[in-house]
């Protein structure tokens, strides 16, 4: 993989582009997609964004969200698209399995792959251009760097600003994470000066949900949650018919995980949400627990240090059971 600079000469001339990103993209994913097609636009280049999946309805009022095309519900316009691409960004993922039904698609594809991510272990061998770097706060960061090295910062306009905020503010968890260093409160002074109406980003991002959603909150906390004082875990386990009851629906769950890290000495926080495909594993910590290799090592997944997820093809009650005897293997570390 060579550097991302390296394409930085070619941007001027136009490509038909296509951008990705992970299955069932959060607002890091759509954000940095958004924000990076309508910088692409701006220079004449022709770009779609394709997502391999649904997403949550709480990102579509970014700008742009309408022309996302979903590679699950029209996989063969999809795919005549990607068949004419002559670049292929891939960003907020860094292996093509993460996108699903499109992994195979993207391994067959010849033309340029570029990649920006910020999580571990990259597949670089798979994109001709590209970074991966751990210490960004989010991808939106990325894009925010990619358009400023690249010496088009004057296109940085109301759509990429309000995008990449998002982002930002949802890999961070409004600036709390670790992972908030300096030059992302810079970044947002940056895009404050240039007319950011940042108030009106965290309205679309956090008050924006039915009833049912706030319900559903409410009945999970009181009723799933399971606390391990002696592990400093907490374990919440939500099975199908919770989801059939509350009418949940792709983004619903989305900060669920947080809620339990308010109790004082939780080091680690465990949901496990029972879809139809898969039994889908969000962890969280605090501090020194290590979440990529918990999530490697017993589900299959990863991510960051301190957050990351994985999947079970078993039953719920005994993907607990897995994650229970796994809490009790790191009973050092959790302490
Ligand atoms: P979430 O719990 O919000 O789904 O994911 C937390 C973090 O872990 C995100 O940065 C996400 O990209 C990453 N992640 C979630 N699931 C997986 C997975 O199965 N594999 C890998 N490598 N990363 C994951
Ligand atoms: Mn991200």
């Amino acid at each position: 993989m060579k550097p991302i600079q390296d394409i930085f000469p070619k941007l001027a001339q136009p490509h038909r582009v296509v951008i990705t990103t992970h299955q069932k993209p959060d607002a890091d994913a759509m954000g940095s997609s958004l924000a990076l097609k309508h910088f692409l636009e701006q220079l004449g280049h022709t770009v779609t964004v394709i997502s391999p999946t649904n997403w949550a309805g709480w990102v579509n009022w970014m700008p742009g969200t309408k022309q996302v095309m979903d590679y699950d519900m029209d996989k063969q316009k999809c795919e005549t698209v990607l068949d004419n691409a002559e670049w292929l960004f891939c960003l907020d993922f860094n292996i093509f399995h993460r996108t699903r039904t499109m992994t195979e698609k993207l391994k067959q594809m010849s033309c340029t792959k570029i990649l920006i991510d910020h999580h571990q272990e990259p597949d670089e061998a798979s994109f001709d251009y590209g970074i991966s770097d751990t210490a960004k706060s989010s991808t939106c960061e990325m894009i925010y760097d990619f358009i400023v090295d690249s010496g088009y910062e004057d296109k940085i306009n109301e759509e990429i600003s309000e995008c990449i905020y998002a982002g930002v503010i949802g890999d961070t968890g409004s600036f709390r994470f670790s992972s908030t260093h300096a030059g992302v409160h810079r970044l947002v002074a940056d895009l404050k000066s240039r007319g950011l109406k940042h108030s009106r980003v965290h309205d679309k991002l956090f008050d924006n949900f039915l009833e049912n959603r706030l319900r559903f909150t409410g009945h999970v906390l009181l009723h799933r949650m399971e606390v391990f004082y002696e592990y400093n875990t907490v374990l919440i386990a939500i099975p199908k018919n919770d989801l059939l009851r509350f009418q949940i629906k792709t983004g619903d769950t989305e900060g669920l995980v947080n809620f339990p890290q308010s109790i004082q000495g939780i080091k680690l926080v465990a949901l496990v949400i029972d879809r139809d495909e898969e039994r889908k594993w969000s962890f969280r910590s605090k501090d020194s627990f290590d979440c990529n290799t918990f999530a490697r090592k017993y589900f299959g997944g990863g991510g960051h240090y301190n957050a990351s997820g994985g999947r079970s093809s078993e039953s719920l009650e005994k993907t607990v059971e897995d994650f229970k005897k796994a809490m009790k293997e790191n009973a050092s570390l959790l302490q």
